[in-house]
């Protein structure tokens, strides 16, 4: 599996045999290595899918995939504190956040392995003597990119809804973090997954990631990943018409009104930015609050993230570090350049004492009044970085909540129920959490963006059917 990418139920090495370390960004130390994939691996894995969507997977009843996942979820939970340890060594997140990833990763298996034979076209009524049947078939060979955030939960979601509707997949992971995923490629051929139904090219984006948006072999993309990079997937998906789903970045609100229970509010408010240290696609990383209760929502929160600890993945405490150097610099150039706006800080959490110096730790902050026009009202920071506005009544919040580039994810805080829905049809977003918030998970629940969030759904059912694409059959019967 070292140095290896995953091909037709093999490890080989690069084509040309070059690899890339794998770091852990607890203390930037080399716990393994992973092929570094080009242009001919790219096109061995293609090739090894579209034998396999042709042959043994793609004949297969939907009633024998279906249980083939289902084993594949099982064989997660068999080997779950293995995975959990290399996620959070890989990704440097706390163990109990890898905990519920591993979980969320074979609830993916165990969802789309039931959903697999319960997936069904329709008949049409149309002209006297004639049938219309529309045929929900899959899509072929699909592509699949996702980024290192949540590699075991991006993987059980794409690849999970892709293999159930029928589809061999071929799968570039993030560079930074790829060894879970790996390991679970192996758990999975164990479980009877026939070869080249999931194949994966780890590499780097510009290389491996380029190499599979731009092949001609593929039907279709599903791609992770940020705003930008989600430009030039669509970019070199078009030369093949190659259809895309694009999963990007957020900016998501939390509303809170003025009769919201702060108790219950609060420790959601700040669990979803400090979740994952902030690298939350659907991180809560605006805090809108009404301005009759802002003073006291403010103390409140302001405690919350200023008791957070920061530690290695191993301490398991509050927030890991971010996952490179890069990443932490960009945070940190967020930080600095609020300070030079005169943007007050509320509260900052503590990085531990103990803690390795050589990792990448940024402490969680609170930052208080925030114009809605700033960098930090406005763009992904993907850190632990809360930013905190108020507003005056409900036509601001709307205002305020939408007018982002972004649209994936919001919450609403209320006992309103007028206003509760009122807040829900107005948001333009994917999701709406009304009195609770989820950022991840919700594997039942169809999840994607509006606006610079992306376009595709994925997870639930709705997931299962972005994955297939229909074919209307006309027969006269006279
Ligand atoms: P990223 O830089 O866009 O990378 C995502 C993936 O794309 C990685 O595997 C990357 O490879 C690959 N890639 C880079 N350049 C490429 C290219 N030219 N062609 C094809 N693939 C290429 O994003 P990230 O920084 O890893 O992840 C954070 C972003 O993902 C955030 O914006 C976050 O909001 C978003 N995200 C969205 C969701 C969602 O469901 N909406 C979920 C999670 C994360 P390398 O890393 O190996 O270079
Ligand atoms: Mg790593």
């Amino acid at each position: 599996m070292q140095g290896c990418a995953f091909i037709a139920d093999q490890w080989r090495p690069a084509a040309d045999g070059q690899t890339i370390d794998m770091i852990c960004p607890s203390d930037n130390k080399v716990i393994g290595a992973i092929a570094r994939s080009g242009p001919v691996d790219v096109d061995a894995a293609v090739a090894a899918a579209r034998e396999a969507f042709e042959g043994v997977w793609g004949r297969m009843t939907a009633v024998d995939r279906g249980r083939i996942l289902s084993r594949i979820g099982a064989g997660i939970l068999d080997h779950a504190e293995e995975l959990v340890g290399l996620e959070a060594a890989d990704t440097g997140k706390p163990l109990k956040q890898a905990r519920a990833d591993v979980l969320a990763c074979a609830r993916y298996f165990e969802f789309y392995g039931g959903s697999a034979d319960k997936l069904h076209g329709e008949t049409l009524p149309f002209l006297n003597g004639y049938q219309v049947m529309v045929l929900r078939e899959p899509r072929g060979v699909t592509g699949h990119i996702i980024p290192w955030n949540y590699p075991l939960q991006m993987f059980g979601r794409t690849i999970g809804g892709s293999l159930a509707a029928g589809n061999a997949t071929v799968l570039k992971p993030a560079e930074d973090a790829c060894l879970s995923v790996l390991r679970v490629a192996e758990i999975a051929a164990g479980c009877g997954l026939p070869a080249g139904a999931l194949n994966i090219v780890p590499g780097l984006g510009v290389e491996a990631g380029a190499a599979l948006t731009g092949h001609g072999g593929i039907d279709y993309v599903s791609f992770t990943g940020s705003a930008a990079v989600g430009i030039l997937v669509q970019q070199a998906a078009a030369k093949h018409h190659t259809p895309c789903a694009l999963e990007l970045g957020g900016k998501s609100p939390q509303i809170i009104f003025a009769d919201a229970d702060l108790d219950a509010v609060l420790p959601v408010v700040a669990n979803a930015i400090v979740q994952n240290a902030g690298q939350t696609c659907s991180a809560g990383s605006r805090a809108l609050i009404h301005r009759d209760i802002y003073d006291k929502a403010m103390t409140g929160l302001a405690e919350r993230i200023g008791n957070l600890k920061v530690g290695s993945h191993d301490m398991d405490l509050d927030c890991g570090p971010v996952i490179n150097r890069t990443q932490k610099q960009r945070v940190e150039g967020f930080l600095t350049r609020a300070a030079e706006s005169r943007i007050r800080v509320a509260a900052e959490g503590s990085i531990d004492a103990s803690t390795p110096v050589e990792g990448f730790y940024v402490k969680p902050t609170l930052f208080e009044a925030v114009p809605a026009a700033h960098e930090l009202a406005q763009e992904e920071v993907f850190g632990p970085v809360l930013a905190a506005l108020t507003f005056k009544n409900e036509a601001e919040a709307i205002a305020i909540g939408n007018g982002v580039a972004y649209g994936l994810v919001a919450g609403v805080w209320t006992e309103n129920g007028g206003r509760q829905l009122r807040m829900a049809k107005a948001l333009r977003v994917g999701q709406v959490f009304i009195n609770g918030y989820g950022a991840g998970g919700g594997i039942e629940l169809p999840f994607g963006g509006v606006k610079k969030s992306g376009h595709g759904r994925e997870k639930g059912f709705e997931g299962l059917r972005d994955f297939t694409i229909s074919k209307t059959v006309v027969i006269n019967h006279g």
